[in-house]
């Protein structure tokens, strides 16, 4: 029996054996007291990254947003963010639930961006009809597209100018940082994802990054930003339920994913092209370029019935995806150019029957 190829989402990756093993030699304390030494390491290292004063260690990336959301915002404060954007759509609606904080969402451009804009047009009034804006988020990569970094400079620059505070929601950030730093050139700093990931970074008041999608951690995303945001943040983590105990053993799976599994990304990359480059030229398919580790397939209009088909042909055939007339083919560490081609090959399969 093949390994199953399981392209349905970068989160269903395996801890590697050296990440277990650094696992289980991690020490550990009560993060509650503040005294988990790997917690602790991890938090200073995140921080440090990505040029940040302090850094918080949270269960999930949905609890990292929310954390950010409500240190930035208060009751009655709205965030304007993507229609698209997971702490908009795929939350829960928990700012608002937990919070009291109101979204202003606003439709995306093709290239995942807010047009600026539109940005300026929903930043309200100071009048008490209005809700007060206090926040932009942004989302980066979003649907494993690279916002461009003049776009992110321009639009918190907007932010700050009317002042809003910003976030992003990193949890792919070091895929963006890669496929940046791929785009070297003109001069620009390249090559160096952890480089590109500041250079990001710096342009927020705070950053989520998860350790379990592309990074290959079980379990985990930290929040970075000033130590007064964070502490904050660390009373509403508390409120969330998310203040964990012997936690180090989950830093040390993030920290060693930070460490092993950043510059290993680049490869990701390289087989969501190679996939899309196999099912070119498919009359059935419309291929969307990756720009990282994500490729969305459209189904053509005389294909649209049969997409619940190719994803049990596929599964059939020991390859996951997601999907009806939109799939999506999400490539991660435990995926090799083996598995990339047997998933061409059965898609190619289906459609020449
Ligand atoms: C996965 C994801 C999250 C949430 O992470 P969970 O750990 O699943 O809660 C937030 N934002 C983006 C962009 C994500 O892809």
């Amino acid at each position: 029996m093949t390994k199953t190829v399981d392209l349905r989402s970068d989160t269903v990756t395996q801890p590697t054996p050296a990440m277990r093993a650094a696992m289980a030699a991690a020490p550990l304390g009560d993060d509650v007291f503040g005294d988990d030494p790997s917690v602790n390491a991890l938090q200073a290292k995140i921080a440090a990254l990505l040029g940040f004063e302090a850094a918080l260690f949270v269960p999930s990336g949905t609890q990292s947003n929310l954390c950010a959301v409500l240190s930035h915002c208060q009751r009655g404060d709205e965030y304007i963010v993507g229609q698209q954007a997971h702490c908009y759509r795929w939350e829960g609606g928990g700012a608002a639930v937990l919070g009291s904080v109101q979204p202003q969402p606003i439709s995306h451009q093709s290239d995942g961006s807010l047009a600026l804009t539109d940005i300026e047009a929903a930043i309200k009034p100071d009048d008490p009809h209005f809700a007060r804006t206090r926040l932009l988020a942004l989302e980066n990569t979003l649907g494993g597209k690279l916002l461009p970094l003049d776009y992110v400079q321009a639009a918190t620059t907007l932010a700050h100018s009317r002042g809003l505070a910003c976030h992003l929601d990193g949890a792919r950030l070091f895929n963006a940082a890669t496929a940046q730093a791929a785009q070297t050139g003109n001069g620009e700093p390249g090559g160096d994802p952890f480089a590109q990931a500041r250079r990001i970074a710096r342009c927020f008041d705070s950053v989520s990054v998860c350790f379990s999608k592309g990074l290959g951690a079980p379990v985990g995303s930290a929040l970075c930003g000033s130590a007064e945001l964070i502490a904050r943040a660390r009373r509403i983590r508390k409120m969330a339920g998310g203040a964990m105990r012997q936690a180090g053993m989950l830093a040390a799976a993030a920290s060693w994913a930070l460490d092993h599994h950043v510059a290993r990304l680049a490869q990701d990359h390289a087989l969501a092209q190679r996939l899309a480059d196999a099912l070119q030229g498919i009359p059935e398919l419309r291929v969307e370029p990756p720009q990282t580790n994500i490729l969305f397939v459209d189904l053509a209009e005389v294909a649209k019935s049969r997409g619940d088909a190719l994803i049990a042909h596929l599964k059939a055939h020991g390859v996951l995806a997601t999907g009806l007339y939109r799939l999506r083919f999400v490539t991660h560490l435990d995926v090799d150019q083996a598995g990339i081609d047997r998933a061409a090959v059965a898609v190619r399969q289906f459609f020449s029957r």
